[in-house]
């Protein structure tokens, strides 16, 4: 199975993916994590990243497939993938074509999660996260059992950088230009599938394994 999972910041991708590629047991492969991964190490790739991420533009496309091309060259992802935040521009989505038709595979589904802005902003402003294991909470939403700590390991929750209100406005601007156009691209291709994104966490799971089920017959 491969699958892109897209939506504006803050539609729920990350969430859904670490359930989706649990149950369907592939690869999550997400660009933005893979940015802060970086930026946490400080390598020469996070420090190029990190200007970019923080005012809540995009990392430039040449950098973006560059390191998609890597990850899905490797071994794990000949079972399938599911990307999370990639592609978010037509030459990104063209040139993952490009590289699809090389390892001679293609995509099976493109799912887009709808969520109303004023949602976004809620869920942004809201989003915190574990320094140790990554796990995604939000103050109201999914909130940690363990309070300020991560219910899973006991890390310390921290509000990413370009979670604050006024990088946020400027992520959903972005997207709105450079992400959105991605809509019709994939509708032409015949692979989007519309879910709506402002229900429970395990409503939006189940819809999404739903119509992956259906539409593999
Ligand atoms: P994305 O990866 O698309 O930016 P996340 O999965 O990180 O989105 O979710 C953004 C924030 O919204 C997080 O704080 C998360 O806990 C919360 N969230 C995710 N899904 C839902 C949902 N269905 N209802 C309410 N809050 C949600
Ligand atoms: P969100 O949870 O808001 O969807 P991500 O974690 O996916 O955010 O991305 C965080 C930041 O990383 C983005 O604002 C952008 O600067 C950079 N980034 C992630 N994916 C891409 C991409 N495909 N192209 C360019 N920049 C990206
Ligand atoms: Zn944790």
């Amino acid at each position: 199975m491969r699958i892109i999972l897209m939506g504006p910041p803050g539609a729920g991708k990350g969430t859904q993916a670490d359930f989706l590629t649990k149950e369907l047991k592939i690869p999550h492969i997400s660009t933005g994590e893979m940015f802060r991964k970086a930026v946490k190490e400080n390598t020469p790739l996070g420090i190029e990243a990190k200007r970019y991420m923080d005012s809540g533009q995009l990392v430039p496309d040449a950098v973006t497939v560059g390191i998609v091309k890597e990850r899905l060259a490797e071994a794990d992802c000949q079972k399938g993938f599911l990307l999370d935040g990639f592609p978010r521009t037509v030459a990104q989505a063209d040139a993952l074509d490009v590289t699809l038709r090389e390892l001679g595979v293609k995509l099976n589904q493109v799912i887009n999660l709808l969520v109303g802005r004023d949602a976004l902003l809620q869920r942004l402003t809201g989003r915190r996260v574990c320094k140790s294991c990554g796990a995604t909470y939000h103050v109201l939403y999914n909130p940690s059992a363990a309070g300020q700590k991560c219910q899973l390991c006991q890390g310390e929750l921290y509000q990413r950088s370009d979670d604050t209100e006024a990088t946020v406005a400027n992520r959903l601007d972005v997207y709105e230009q450079q992400t959105a156009p991605l809509v019709a691209y994939y509708e032409k291709k015949g692979l989007l599938l519309n879910i709506a994104g402002n229900e429970t966490v395990e409503a939006i799971a189940e819809n999404i394994l739903k119509v992956l089920g259906s539409e593999q017959g």
